[in-house]
């Protein structure tokens, strides 16, 4: 409602028309006029909405009702005032039913006039207000429930489980996260106690200590928690107590982290690190046994026994030396950050190359080698190194554990999709119940053929990593003292005539 009300004045009577702008302009309204009810209407849609509408009931063209119904739609907070010339019980509560607030019998005085005018501005003005107040609470209802359900969201789309308790042990907060993790099928309420519905006394006793008051100077209480159902899982839970301006518990916030794979990794790093200290410490005992021995004369003055000494603690260096080698090789493969340089390779060169370099290790088995490759091979895409240290492992492998005068034959074939190379040897060959197991870390086939074979069991794995890390599959075929085929699957990148 604007400072200056306005005001219409419908009526036929031009005296009272004219009489009620003079007294009301005077009064410092502003004022419009109209000669009857569809004049009126018109001026309504026009200009209004108006504050205010004097109204004759009898008026040609539309009548005061017929206006007044239509004035009320168009602004229910209209202040409708009915001028009438016969003032009856009747026509007042007929001009009510319509929308009218009040009315003017004529003739009227001006001071009439303005008095029923001003109550009528009044009630217009209180109107006005009682809405915007309407509106705005409504607004403020709308925001906090906006506000609310934006926190809600948040809470619910967390990864890790949250539950809010309060003093009494009673859940004021949580989430689908916690009640997934805790494997909590009841329907959670608010102000339900938490000793009624989670079962894990261990969070339980957790949360009670978190209540605690020598507990108090801490910020946040950590533990982890084991649960059984519905599977064994390991829960990183975080509480922190929340207080009031004087230092006084309100209750806890807990925040629930699954951390069952972390701590199966910390456990397979744990297992690892045992592994290789152990592999590391029978080639070191050797070689200090072999070195003690020497230093403490054992040899004798046989010159011959103490170069044998020394070259034993030589080789068990040199397969430590290969270890460690390998064990690099093998933690660079693991890191996630592995610096790759692939390239469009032709492997002919790469196997015919490494077949040519390893030939030496085969000459004491007086070891035949074959190479079938076909004229051109498709391109792969591949690192040069890896793929170099890739056919190194095998063909070394296809050396070592062959028998004498074995053969070592390297093969390649094209396959619609694929590049399959073959390492294939003559050799002592993989019993069934050891393929499974080959390509693990450290795995190695102990009998009479391996004894005095070196090898770190590393071999294989790293073979496994790098073809995998070039989409690839290796499979194994193998027969107890007829020979094994290893074959190594590699995706083609370009096809050549
Ligand atoms: P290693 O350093 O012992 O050679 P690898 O990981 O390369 O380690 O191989 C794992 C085990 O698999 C070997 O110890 C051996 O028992 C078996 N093996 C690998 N290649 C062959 C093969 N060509 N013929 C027979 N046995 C093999």
């Amino acid at each position: 409602m604007s400072d200056t009300a306005n005001i219409l004045v419908v009526d036929d009577e031009r005296g009272i028309r004219e009489g009620c702008r003079r007294i009301l302009t005077a009064e410092g309204f502003s004022v419009d006029v109209a000669v009857n009810g569809k004049e009126g209407w018109d001026m309504v849609r026009a200009k209004g909405p108006y504050d205010l509408v004097l109204v004759d009931l009898m008026m040609p063209v539309m009548g005061g009702l017929e206006l007044m119904d239509e004035v009320g739609r168009f602004d229910p907070e209209v202040i409708m005032i009915v001028i009438t010339g016969f003032a009856t019980i009747e026509t007042a509560v007929e001009a009510m039913k319509h929308g009218a607030y009040d009315y003017v019998p004529k003739p009227f005085t001006p001071d009439q006039l303005v008095a029923v005018v001003n109550r009528g501005l009044e009630k217009r003005r209180l109107r006005v207000q009682a809405q915007r107040l309407i509106e705005e609470r409504d607004q403020k209802l709308l925001e906090v429930a906006k506000e609310e359900s934006k926190l809600r969201a948040i809470v619910d789309s967390m990864a890790d489980g949250i539950l809010v308790i309060n003093n009494e042990r009673q859940i004021v907060l949580w989430n689908p996260a916690a009640t997934r993790m805790l494997n909590l099928h009841e329907k959670l309420e608010t102000g339900k106690d938490i000793r009624e519905f989670i079962p894990q006394k261990d969070l339980i006793a957790l949360i009670d200590k978190a209540f605690t008051p020598d507990t108090s100077q801490y910020t946040v209480l950590s533990e982890e928690v084991e649960l059984s159902v519905p599977e064994p899982r390991t829960l990183m839970v975080n509480l922190s107590v929340v207080r009031d301006n004087n230092g006084q518990g309100l209750g806890v916030v807990s925040v629930l982290r699954d951390i069952t794979e972390l701590t199966e990794i910390n456990q397979i790093k744990t297992q690892f690190v045992t592994m290789v200290t152990h592999e590391l410490r029978a080639p070191l005992a050797a070689i200090e046994g072999y070195l003690t021995a020497y230093l403490q004369g054992l040899a004798g003055t046989d010159p011959q026994v103490s170069r044998q000494m020394l070259d034993r603690a030589k080789q068990r260096a040199h397969a430590l030396l290969d270890m460690v080698n390998d064990l690099l090789e093998f933690s660079r493969l693991e890191a996630k950050r592995v610096v790759r340089k692939k390239e469009l390779l032709d492997l002919s060169g790469i196997i015919t190359n490494t077949v040519e370099l390893l030939k030496g290790q085969g000459d004491s088995k007086g070891i035949q080698f074959q190479v079938d490759l076909p004229e051109s091979l498709p391109l792969i895409e591949a690192d040069r190194c890896e793929m170099e240290q890739l056919f190194t492992n095998l063909i070394s492998n296809a050396i070592k554990y062959n028998v004498k005068r074995g053969k070592v034959i390297v093969s390649a074939k094209k396959s619609s999709h694929a590049l399959n190379i073959k390492v294939a040897d003559t050799g002592i060959g993989i019993a069934e119940e050891h393929l499974p197991h080959i390509f693990e870390e450290f795995y190695r086939v102990s009998g009479p053929e391996t004894r005095y074979t070196t090898g770190t069991g590393l071999g294989l794995s790293i073979v496994k990593k790098i073809v995998e890390s070039h989409f690839g599959r290796i499979e194994v075929e193998s027969k107890v003292g007829k020979g094994t085929t290893f074959t190594v699957k590699l995706p083609v990148k370009e096809q050549r005539k």
